[in-house]
């Protein structure tokens, strides 16, 4: 499984290197040879398009991995906007809730090929769930990192699936480095945020939308694919999907790639408008989508570069859009985390920059699941047993 650096192009073959010595995330070399040249006739998990990607790929055993992705795509008319006829992905549908199971399962299964034992990631969120389900599927040991400061639902959330919980003390964002490196040195697998395992399973979100598409509309792809991005991991995953699908010829016009981050914390849309190519890290404030909040985003150059090359765009919305955003979803029977409601939320501006128009069609990518996202308070009305046959009166 050669690895290569998307900027610069130098390859390794060393599976335990995520960074290039230019200081960008690596990721696994596609062969377009080596991919098929038609779409898959039956969908069931990730597994059955991962091989478009041409990448080297493990097989995925049992247990989580083997159940990840193949969630389907869905027409939702009542959440068309500006013209624009809209579908959407409802990844929550994932084992743990998320799209991070596809990565997650990908990094289980090629762990498992290599006879390794442990795995580990840093995470307070849906990725720590997630890695710590796919270990206890596996019989893996699991060491997951935390903040100091993490809430106590998000810890039981992920002490349900019984890995080794670690609070660490200091800057969060750094951490992501030194437990790559403690782990190298030890022999633990960290399935990070944008590990080139992690982003090539996560290639198939994007690869099962193309390929879902595909079949109702004739060959042809949407002309957006908006999804939520924070470490860039999954935004690499989707650059990487497209452009395995150009090389292999199933492609024409490849869909704009989209990006969305909340305005308090939104380093890569901020670089965006600036026009740079390089992110800079922001000092990033409180938002309601805490699944988006990186303000020191490892693979955010490379997202950046996506939503150029395709002619996207990356943007931000604020907390009262995407409250309203996910009040939508739930009115057409979608429960969504905040973070996914911020796609809804992006498309009035990505129509007022032009990047979607009148009679365009654009795939929503619907991350996590948003159970136990309440929190507000609710208005509800009381009725006494004796007094139920009066309720409809
Ligand atoms: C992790 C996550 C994201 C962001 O993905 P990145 O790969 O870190 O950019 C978006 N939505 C949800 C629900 C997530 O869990
Ligand atoms: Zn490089």
């Amino acid at each position: 499984m050669t690895r290569v650096c998307w900027r610069c192009g130098a390859r390794t073959d060393d599976d335990r290197r995520v960074r290039c010595d230019c200081g960008e995330p690596l990721w696994l070399e596609s062969d377009p040879e080596a991919a098929p040249d038609s779409w898959p006739s039956c969908i069931e998990s990730m597994w059955d398009v991962l091989p478009l990607l041409g990448v080297d790929a493990p097989s995925p055993g049992d247990g989580l991995p083997a159940a990840a992705g193949g969630t389907p795509l869905v027409r939702t008319e009542p959440l068309d906007t500006g013209g624009v006829t809209l579908y959407v992905k409802p990844e929550g549908l994932n084992p743990t809730g998320s799209f991070k199971d596809r990565g997650t399962a990908f990094g289980i299964a090629a762990a498992l090929e290599r006879g390794e034992r442990r795995v580990g990631t840093v995470s307070h969120g849906n990725m720590a769930e997630s890695v710590a389900a796919g270990a206890a599927a596996a019989g893996m040991d699991c060491t997951v990192l935390v903040p100091a400061d993490i809430a106590d639902e998000r810890l039981a959330a992920i002490a349900r699936y019984g890995p080794r919980l670690v609070r660490a003390d200091g800057d969060y964002g750094r951490l992501y480095f030194e437990a790559l490196e403690a782990g190298r040195d030890a022999g633990v697998r960290f399935l990070n945020s944008d590990a080139p395992w992690r982003v090539a399973g996560q290639a198939t979100t994007a690869l099962e939308v193309l390929a879902q598409f595909a079949r109702t509309a004739d060959g042809e792809a949407p002309d957006a694919l908006v999804l939520p991005v924070s470490s860039g991991g999954h935004a690499s995953g989707a650059w990487q999907a497209v452009r395995s699908l150009t090389a292999a010829g199933l492609l024409d016009a490849p869909p704009k790639l989209c990006f969305v981050q909340a305005a308090a914390c939104a380093p890569i849309a901020e670089a965006f408008a600036r026009g740079d190519d390089e992110v800079t890290a922001v000092e990033g404030g409180a938002t309601i989508a805490y699944s988006i909040a990186n303000a020191d985003p490892p693979s955010g150059n490379r997202a950046l570069a996506a939503a150029s090359a395709t002619d996207g765009a990356v943007v931000a919305v604020d907390d009262p859009a995407i409250e309203r955003a996910g009040e939508r979803f739930a009115g057409a029977g979608l429960a969504v985390e905040p973070a996914s409601a911020t796609t809804l939320a992006a498309l009035e501006p990505l129509r007022d920059a032009g990047v979607l128009d009148d009679g365009d069609t654009a795939a929503l990518v619907a991350t996590g699941r948003g159970f136990g996202d309440g929190g507000a308070e609710v208005a509800t009305e009381r009725v006494d047993l004796s007094a139920v046959d009066s309720l409809f009166e």
